[in-house]
């Protein structure tokens, strides 16, 4: 089956009562049993539930993996890939790894005894030289955010294979219709389905998927043992705005090239960030290993600060968010906003600076989005009594 096809029918039909098609909701806690020996096969929801079940099902497929678990959000998916790992274990990290994930790392995992040596990950050599006898897991996210790196997920997973060592990518940024890191040897692929997958900007999920039955079954058990499972509403939520990622996804990104092809004219814009420019370094790379290009992007301004603000601060249909993904446009400024926790030498070396600005493309129509860009960049930024009342910033 195609992947659209899958997207909309895999872990759908649980209702042979009523015969719904759509995938009913339980919200029961907990389920009777009909003797004391048996149940039905689901008891308590946090180990099982047949809403839940249906997103997982349908996540694994997308992914092409051998089992998921969906979580209440994308950190506690992060969280509980990380899980596998044991006080002693080493993990190689991308240097611009997302800002909650570095926090959890850099302090939480840190605290209980794992290690993590950050690395600039495009260059997959610097992840050889950063393996120790120890080193039991490397961490990958491609593209990176906010300035679209782009890592080779075959070579760093041939290098953490050919180590003993398991390789987890973070494929919240382009989702399984534009990438499937299992088809490059990654063993486990974490989500944030808050993004994409769903799609609505009115869920906080995260998935788990495993490539082997092995990992698979560890991270059910993760998942039942931490707690982490995310609630029947938000499974079927999210189960509801999958089903439309393929055309959301297709539409998005052909926005995203037209407005990064657009923005690398304007005169106040020095370099845009984004793979499916023809001048992004890793081009070719992306065009090998993913499907499309995505439709995050990001652009440094000319003359400073200030212009920067005028974007975020002008546009009328970019509301300003940290969040990506959504149906609905968003502008980020990363050095207050998304990646304010990290220092200033962190966000330096990442190449992110005050004329730094990050767009998530949503599916408005491209002519009405370029429009708002170019008055955004072509009027002063007002000063705060001149905002209107309820403007976003
Ligand atoms: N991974 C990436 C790449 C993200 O961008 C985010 C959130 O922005 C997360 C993980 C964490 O997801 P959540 O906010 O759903 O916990």
């Amino acid at each position: 089956m195609h992947f659209e096809t899958q997207a909309v029918h895999t872990g759908v039909h649980k209702d042979s009562q009523y015969n719904s098609v759509t995938t009913p909701i339980y919200p029961s806690s907990t389920f009777y049993w009909d003797n004391l020996d048996t149940s039905c096969g689901y008891d308590y929801t946090r180990s099982g539930n047949p809403t839940r079940d249906a997103l997982q099902e349908n996540l694994a497929a997308l992914e092409g993996g051998a089992g998921c678990v969906a979580t209440c959000t994308g950190m506690a998916a992060v969280h509980c890939a990380l899980a596998l790992f044991r006080p002693g274990d080493h993990i190689v990290v991308p240097a611009d790894v997302y800002g909650g994930t570095f926090r959890l790392i850099s302090r939480f995992l840190t605290e209980k005894g794992l290690a993590f040596t950050f690395v600039d990950m495009t260059n997959p050599e610097e992840v050889r030289q950063a393996l120790q006898p120890n080193t039991k897991g490397v961490w990958i996210e491609t593209p990176s955010n906010p300035m679209m790196k782009v890592i080779d997920l075959a070579a760093v997973a041939e290098i953490a294979r050919n180590h003993g060592a398991i390789t987890l990518c973070d494929n919240t940024f382009l989702s399984p219709y534009l990438q499937r890191p299992f088809e490059f040897g990654v063993d486990i692929v974490v989500h944030s389905t808050t993004k994409y997958i769903n799609g609505h900007s009115d869920v906080v999920g995260g998935a788990v998927i495993a490539a082997s039955q092995e990992h698979a079954q560890q991270i059910a058990w993760i998942c039942n043992a931490a707690g982490l499972a995310c609630s029947p509403f938000d499974a079927w939520l999210v189960l509801r705005g999958v089903k439309t990622l393929a055309c959301r996804m297709d539409v998005q990104q052909r926005t995203a090239d037209r407005l990064a092809r657009w923005l690398q004219q304007h005169p106040l814009v020095e370099t845009v960030y984004y793979p499916g420019l023809e001048s992004h370094p890793q081009h070719e790379l992306a065009a090998r290993q993913q499907r499309g290009f995505g439709a995050m992007l990001s652009f440094d301004v000319r003359g400073g600060r200030s212009v920067a603000e005028r974007v975020c601060l002008n546009t009328r249909l970019f509301d300003v968010g940290v969040s990506l993904g959504g149906i609905e446009s968003l502008v980020c400024f990363p050095a207050t906003m998304s990646h304010a926790a990290m220092s200033e030498e962190g966000r330096a070396a990442a190449g992110i600076t005050d004329r730094t600005v990050r767009l998530s493309v949503g599916l408005e129509h491209p002519d009405d989005l370029i429009a708002d860009l170019q008055q955004a960049l072509d009027t002063p930024a007002p000063s705060e009594s001149q905002k209107e009342p309820g403007t976003p910033c």
